[in-house]
């Protein structure tokens, strides 16, 4: 895949024309969804807890500085050093500078999105560190040289014969089609780099203001281990992460996982405060948390600010008949599905990914899956109305869709469009369905049906029972 969310044309193509890719991620995404779904059935309160959350979030977003404020005070109160960057250079340079002054050579590093936002590893490896992904997805894919294809499962696209062939190739193990083996042998490589790592690296899934925790919500026990084996340790986090009150956590511990795999609790939530204290029997002894701004404070200003209440679930991917059909490399950078459709053009620019906010039917099913009622396809339609704006439709597009809104504006029009078109459309194809459409609207009938035309439109049909003359 091209990397580039402009390239995201070319990509979903390739992708669509991948049928491994496509079996692997009708599996994941399938499985994920009914799981969420029995989980959901299961939990009454759902809607009453999302509700609680999304004005939660939206709480803390609208007085954001005076939370962050509150966070940083109580972190540094219980010993972290609290780190702020506006954007992703003056955060790699915050991180190697922390690697340096701590003096460490071997960094482990537990899943974050943010991370790869602001390129941590490159960073970190510029520096002299060698930093290993722990987190099994992330491991496969450091191994792979490859990016993470989905947010809660990053190697989602990776079948165990690919796995296998990799850990041979890289790691030297045996082939294998065991899936217990194969995380036995990455479970083997890195126990060695938890006990001999200087530094462990985390995301955060949430930060709390009125007690500065950072808190890691894990399914894998690497994200534990990281934080509290190593001498240092250092969370990188989205300035949106913040909640006010460790009051408000119940509500997200219970809506994420449900939301992203369908379970009822996930394996580890880890609640970090501070560094190790005397008669503590864990924790590291220095903490560093580094909070990131890169283009967040912006677009809180904006009308997507409702965007920064994202969760990162993974819900809207496995709901999106698009993300179902390309994946997450396909979208080019670090976010994929509605999520990245939105949040990508408005991190790196409209006009870097503006084929983004055109992935989508526009069907809702990611709203309506979606534990803190972001209105991604609100989002979406404003942000191709924001492309036309700046520019960045061809003519045709506009003349097309101008041409589209005129005909559906008006009801007489619409009717002997219709009529021409059920005349026409029968007299070619003599009752059958239409095989294929010629260039440029050939790719509408390449991967879906033509849509048949009726003799007579379904108003008229509705007029005509209901006994309205024409
Ligand atoms: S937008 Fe909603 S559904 Fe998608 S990842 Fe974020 S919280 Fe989950």
């Amino acid at each position: 895949m091209e990397p580039g969310a402009k390239a995201f044309p070319r990509n979903a193509r390739k992708a669509l024309s991948d049928p491994a890719l496509q079996a692997a991620l009708g599996r994941t995404t399938g499985r994920f969804l009914d799981h969420r779904a029995a989980a959901v059935a299961a939990f009454p309160e759902f809607e009453a807890t999302r509700e609680r959350a999304s004005a939660i979030k939206l709480e803390a977003l609208s007085r954001l500085d005076v939370h962050l404020s509150r966070f940083i005070e109580e972190a540094e109160k219980r010993g972290a050093v609290v780190h702020v960057a506006k954007g992703p250079v003056q955060a790699r340079g915050i991180a190697a500078q922390i690697a340096r002054e701590e003096g460490v050579a071997l960094a482990v590093k537990s899943k974050s999105m943010v991370s790869e936002e602001i390129s941590f590893n490159a960073a970190l490896a510029e520096a002299g560190l060698e930093v290993v992904e722990s987190d099994l997805g992330e491991f496969i894919l450091q191994l792979a040289g490859e990016p993470p294809s989905h947010i809660i499962a990053p190697a989602v696209h990776k079948s165990r014969a690919e796995i296998s062939e990799l850990f041979s190739r890289r790691l030297g193990a045996p082939p294998t089609d065991s899936i217990p083996e194969l995380v036995a042998i990455a479970r083997r490589h890195l126990r060695e780099k938890f006990l001999s790592a200087g530094m462990g690296v985390s995301g955060a899934n949430f930060l709390v203001a009125d007690t500065g925790s950072v808190v890691l919500v894990t399914n894998e026990g690497n994200g534990r281990m990281g934080t509290i084996l190593p001498r240092v340790h250092l969370a990188v986090a989205g300035i949106e992460k913040v909640i006010p009150r460790m009051a408000d956590l119940p509500a997200f511990l219970r809506l994420l996982p449900r939301s992203a795999s369908g379970q009822i609790l996930s394996s580890y939530v880890s609640i970090l405060t501070g560094t190790r204290q005397a008669g503590d029997a864990e924790g590291p002894e220095r903490m560093h948390i580094l909070l990131v701004d890169c283009g967040r404070s912006a677009i809180l200003e904006g009308k997507y600010r409702e965007v920064l209440k994202c969760i990162r679930c993974g819900a809207c991917l496995n709901s999106c008949p698009v993300y179902q059909s390309v994946g997450g490399h396909a979208y080019g950078w670090v976010y994929s599905g509605p999520i990245g459709a939105v949040l990508t053009p408005l991190l790196i620019g409209l006009s870097e990914a503006a084929p983004l906010p055109d992935a989508s039917t526009l069907c809702g099913a990611c709203a309506e899956v979606c534990p803190v009622k972001i209105p991604l396809p609100d989002f979406l339609l404003e942000l191709r109305a924001d492309a036309r704006e700046q520019g960045l439709k061809t003519p045709g597009e506009i003349a097309g869709m101008k041409g589209y809104a005129g005909v559906m504006k008006r009801a007489g029009l619409l009717e002997a469009v219709e009529r021409i078109a059920g005349v026409l459309v029968q007299f070619f194809t003599k009752g059958k369905p239409v095989e294929g459409l010629p260039h440029p609207f050939s790719g509408w009938t390449e991967r879906r049906d033509f849509p048949a035309v009726a003799i007579r439109p379904f108003r008229k049909l509705w007029k005509a029972r209901r006994g309205v003359r024409e």
